[in-house]
């Protein structure tokens, strides 16, 4: 690490609580496409895009033409205030992109994944008349108080409740890690069960407003949802008068190779929550609806200042435009094509990497002690974060055990790139782990 380098991680010690965490060593002074120049001017390949925001790469340029235009005419207004035609334009684009229910769907806009989850919440329980919320454990919805309540990792909440109340658990299906002993059929079946069981042990039918669940796990380390178990979850959901909030801020705009990754399954979303590669860097999420259940919110209990701020706006309608000209959906395939090949070749080659898993582009190793998926290993996804840095490769991990490499790179990246990239990790693996 270079003494500029060292210096402002030293002034990030002196300035910034500790507890705001260091994902990876890196630093960044611009970047481009897929590479992020850093304070000593290196290049370092983006494995990460921002915790998956780079969909469409760093600085595409129409989005950054979008945001000078935008802001020489209109910074700020506030929806509530006055109306600006772009935040209509957005939320049309959305509507088009995701329509939900015969009547389609309503948009509301929002500065951030935790608030359209926040907001996801408060819609749902208006619209049913209930309260209680089922989350599921390896979730992550966010870091305000009920987007905490509802994130399952207790690492990310110690000391920060008392939680909000009418929140209920189920366990994610997670084969990997719980499965051990039984075939996989076997633990659909078993969870399968418990679901089937909620209602008599947990909390009455009645009770329960929705359901929120990742169908690929983002910080839970890229877990996919079984559609045989989503059916069955949808069934009970159905049967009970329970909306179902899909949580794509992290799935979402290409990642899994769709615009939304509840679009690889058989299922129709009440809700939808985004964020992230919605604005291309810009701080815009959306709560997306169906009809009748948006507009059963009570005047007054959703908006604030800044959603749908206009350079916003402008920002993410250019980014999804952009990514509709380049056919983000054929990108993000490719790039999980070219990932997963080089996954299970590591899982082959390396005793340490003992599961491969994600949906299209949105792909996880997972590293573990003695071939033992009971003996997660988070100091290797330490090392290797740092040994990749060095090298010049950002990748960051995931997983509740903190043990899972996950791919979150612009989906615009070149092969060339992503080879090299994948190369850096092999060659990093190879060298921490002597194999
Ligand atoms: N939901 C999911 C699935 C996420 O991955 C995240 C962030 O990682 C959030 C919600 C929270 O988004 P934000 O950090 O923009 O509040």
């Amino acid at each position: 690490m270079s003494e500029k380098i060292k210096s402002l991680y030293e002034k990030r010690k002196q300035l910034v609580p500790d507890a705001l965490g260091v994902f990876n060593p890196s630093t960044a002074v611009r970047a481009k496409g897929s590479i992020i120049y850093d304070a000593d001017g290196r290049e370092l390949i983006d494995f990460a895009g921002g915790i998956g925001v780079m969909n469409a790469g760093h600085n595409p340029e129409p989005v950054v033409e979008a945001i000078q235009k935008q802001s020489a005419n209109l910074i700020h207004t506030c929806f509530n205030v006055s109306l600006t035609e772009v935040y209509l334009d957005l939320a049309e684009k959305l509507t088009e992109l995701f329509p939900l229910g015969e009547k389609g769907s309503k948009v509301m806009l929002t500065n951030s994944g935790a608030e359209s989850v926040e907001n996801a919440i408060k819609i749902a329980r208006m619209a049913t008349g209930k309260q209680g919320i089922i989350a599921f454990s390896g979730a992550f919805h966010g870091r305000t108080m009920m987007a905490m309540t509802l994130t399952s990792k207790t690492k990310y909440k110690t000391g920060c409740g008392p939680f909000a109340p009418e929140v209920y658990r189920l366990e994610y299906p997670y084969y990997f890690r719980y499965g051990k002993g039984i075939t996989e059929d076997e633990y659909l079946e078993q969870q399968i069960q418990k679901l089937r069981d909620f209602f008599l042990y947990q909390a009455g039918a009645g009770q329960i407003a929705a359901v929120i669940v990742e169908l690929v796990q983002g910080e839970g380390g890229f877990t996919v949802m079984p559609p045989q178990y989503l059916k069955e979850l949808e069934k009970l959901c159905r049967d009970n008068g329970i909306l179902i909030i899909i949580d794509e801020v992290q799935s979402g705009f290409g990642r899994t190779g769709k615009w939304a990754s509840y679009q690889h399954y058989d299922i129709e979303p009440d809700i939808i929550t985004l964020a992230k590669s919605m604005g291309g860097g810009m701080p815009i999420g959306a709560v997306v609806g169906k009809q009748e259940i948006m507009d059963a919110a009570y005047a007054g209990t959703i908006g604030g200042t800044y959603p749908g701020n206009p350079v916003c706006c402008a920002a993410s309608l250019a980014n999804i435009n952009y990514m509709e000209s380049v056919n983000i959906n054929e990108l993000g395939e490719n790039v999980g094509k070219i990932v997963r090949k080089r996954f299970e070749y590591f899982k082959e080659k390396f005793e340490s990497v003992t599961d491969v898993r994600g949906l299209g582009a949105m792909l996880a190793i997972e590293l573990s002690k003695n071939n033992n998926p009971a003996q997660p290993d988070a100091q290797l996804a330490s090392d290797l974060i740092k040994k990749c840095e060095e090298k010049g490769l950002i990748i960051i991990s995931a997983g509740t055990f903190g043990n899972c490499i996950r791919i979150l790179s612009p989906l615009t990246i070149s092969e060339n790139l992503l080879n090299k990239g994948l190369d850096i990790l092999e060659e990093s693996i190879e060298e921490l782990t002597n194999k």
